[in-house]
């Protein structure tokens, strides 16, 4: 199966040591850059982010540059997606932000056509950095906006007004950003159904092209979790989250929203195709601290600490070196494939079937799904049927 090298930071290995020579014969469809610096920390997020107090933004920007210069060797096809996550890329501010995405733009070969994506936070889109956005041909913002609800934004601990969401958006439109996605989130500790809906409510009456809605995740660490353990906040009843989910999955149908992976909504054609790269398993390169590529079947994550990543270069030092064999490959093409609506096209099963390690297993579980109507064949797919959506966890874990 797998081949797991988790290298302490202390030992991290140069990329050349670690990747360069596996990774040459992937084809690189997207660029993924991770800005590390958020304005506040929310208490239930892992991410690879937080409060500079040292004001290393443009530090981290001339390095950035030099790291996306690296990997043109690697790089040999022209990149269909450019998206910019963390953290909060808006963080850097106007004048940086144009500085950034005109360095990638000049550096890496990007399709004229490409798809470029950037992460906001609310409170940190002004007119300057809508503007800047824009200028530099960002094609989707997606502004964190989780709930509008300031009783559930203080259980998460994020740092924003609710109105600074529609603020954020038609800032975002008036200056020529095609297409915003706002984010949320559902099974907050306390929140009822009438919550949601109202939450549901003010993200649609922004009338977004694209809406993000995930079940919260207990990450394990975070002080969200800690608080759980210590009996701070409690966990919403598993009934009262299903009747959320279900609540989304009707309610953006009714308003016209395409779901087209388990919790990602759009209007027609402006699905995210930078996120459906990763769904479909394909090839993908990483810039910047805790950035994670896929190339080749390797995937590996840049070092998470900005001080190391400073320091050393061009390349980043990287850590969770992990090589799949094509059995391992297979089975995540299987889990993460199948979170599309549309699912995995059948001529692909058939290759991610023909693994002699755990093919005919596979095909045993499937044929059961289907038998059990939890998965079907539709439009020349595999894909999960309504049901098996419900439960996708416990279907999807059983074939990687
Ligand atoms: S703004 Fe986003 S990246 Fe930053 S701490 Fe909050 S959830 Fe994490």
């Amino acid at each position: 199966m797998a081949g797991s090298l988790n290298i302490p930071l202390a030992v991290a290995q140069t990329f050349a040591s670690a990747v360069a020579a596996r990774a040459i014969g992937a084809r690189y469809r997207g660029a993924y850059i991770h800005v590390p610096f958020c304005r506040h920390k929310c208490h239930y997020c892992d991410f690879y982010s937080f409060v500079d107090s040292e004001n290393r933004t443009e530090a981290f920007v001339e390095r950035l540059e030099a790291e996306l210069s690296s990997a043109l060797p690697f790089l040999n096809h022209q990149l269909e997606t450019v998206f910019v996550g963390g953290g909060t890329p808006t963080m850097l501010g106007a004048p940086l932000l144009a500085r950034m995405l005109a360095s990638v733009r000049r550096i890496l070969p990007i399709a004229e056509d490409a798809e470029w994506s950037v992460e906001a936070n609310p409170e940190t889109v002004d007119e300057a950095t809508a503007d800047a956005l824009a200028q530099a041909g960002v094609r989707r913002v997606s502004v964190g906006a989780q709930s509008f609800t300031p009783r559930l934004l203080k259980a998460l601990e994020r740092d924003h007004d609710p109105l600074s969401v529609g603020r954020a958006v038609r800032l975002l439109r008036s200056a020529g950003v095609p297409e915003v996605n706002v984010d949320l989130i559902f099974g907050i500790p306390s929140s009822t159904l009438e919550d949601w809906q109202r939450d549901l409510a003010a993200a649609l009456a922004l009338a977004p092209d694209h809406i993000s809605a995930y079940g919260l995740v207990y990450e394990p660490n975070t002080p969200l979790t800690v608080k759980l353990r210590q009996g701070a906040v409690t966990r919403l009843p598993e009934d009262d989250e299903a009747e959320q989910y279900e609540y989304v999955i009707a309610a953006l149908a009714a308003a016209g929203y395409e779901r087209y992976e388990i919790s990602n909504w759009s209007l027609p054609g402006r699905a995210c195709k930078h996120n459906i790269l990763y769904w479909q398993n394909a090839d993908w390169w990483a810039f910047g601290p805790s950035g994670a590529a896929h190339g080749a079947g390797i995937r590996w994550k840049n070092i998470p600490r900005l001080a190391t990543w400073l320091e050393q270069g061009p390349s980043s030092p990287v850590v969770d070196v992990e090589s799949l064999d094509l059995d391992g490959q297979a089975g995540e093409s299987f889990m993460l494939g199948l979170r599309l609506m549309r699912g995995i096209p059948v001529e692909r099963v058939e290759q991610l079937l023909a693994s002699p390690a755990r093919g005919s297993h596979r095909r045993r579980l499937i044929d059961g799904h289907i038998a059990g109507g939890l998965l079907e064949h539709a439009d020349g797919h595999l894909r999960l049927t309504a049901r098996g959506f419900m439960i996708a966890d416990s279907v999807l874990s059983g074939l990687i």
